[in-house]
């Protein structure tokens, strides 16, 4: 859950502007503007969705800084409510119709700041999607690079050893490269990981020829 990820990341003072009021359209508005990215994204070559936190809490997993935010709840001295686990946590309505329209061939790549994993269980194919912040259940080797999904959490944040070793083979399967694991999710002064940046780059430059898409 985003408590515990919360709880995990260095102190950092300026956590921006938090508390702000969820905006909901009357249905007519709503109507009109989803007629609208319909048509955006009918008439678009190439489509990319950055998706953030907010396409995650119908998942029970709370969002940072809406009005039940993690970092509102702690600037307001209260402890931030969640409804769920990282594993038992479901892929939402919006991550269903995101790997719907990628399955259909509309949606070319998906870039994502959240660390749920929710795209990934979806089932949404890892390699059309850039999760720049890490993701809770992926670990990588410090030596050869490899990345393993798992079923659960690693247990680390801030890419911290996770204690276990990479088992990948080399040199014809004789000896297994043996580098230590570590998480993922990036604390406050990271950097962003070097392939899913470049990936999220390259695809957001193609698509600014026809269009991108934010939902957060
Ligand atoms: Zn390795």
């Amino acid at each position: 859950m985003s408590v515990n990820y919360a709880a995990g990341l260095s102190p950092y003072p300026d956590k921006g502007k938090c508390g702000l009021p969820e905006i909901f359209d009357p249905p007519d508005e709503l109507e009109r503007k989803i007629c609208q990215l319909a048509d955006l994204i009918q008439n678009s070559f190439s489509v990319v969705f950055h998706t953030g936190a907010g396409i995650s809490t119908a998942s029970g997993i709370p969002d940072f800084r809406g009005p039940n935010g993690v970092w509102t709840m702690e600037e307001q001295g209260l402890v931030p409510k969640f409804d769920t686990t990282f594993e038992n946590a479901r892929p939402s309505k919006t991550h269903m119709a995101l790997l719907e329209l990628h399955r259909v061939g509309i949606l070319h790549f998906l870039v994502s700041q959240n660390i749920d994993g929710l795209h990934v269980r979806s089932g949404f194919p890892r390699n059309k999607l850039a999760e720049l912040h890490g993701n809770m259940f992926v670990e990588e080797c410090m030596k050869c690079g490899k990345q393993y999904v798992r079923d659960t959490v690693v247990g680390t944040m801030g890419l911290k050893p996770t204690g276990r070793l990479c088992d990948a083979s080399k040199h014809r399967g004789l000896r297994s490269c043996r580098g230590k694991l570590m998480d993922t999710i990036l604390d406050w002064e990271d950097s962003l990981p070097d392939r899913d940046l470049h990936l999220a780059t390259e695809a957001s430059r193609t698509s600014m020829q026809t269009c991108a898409f934010m939902v957060t």
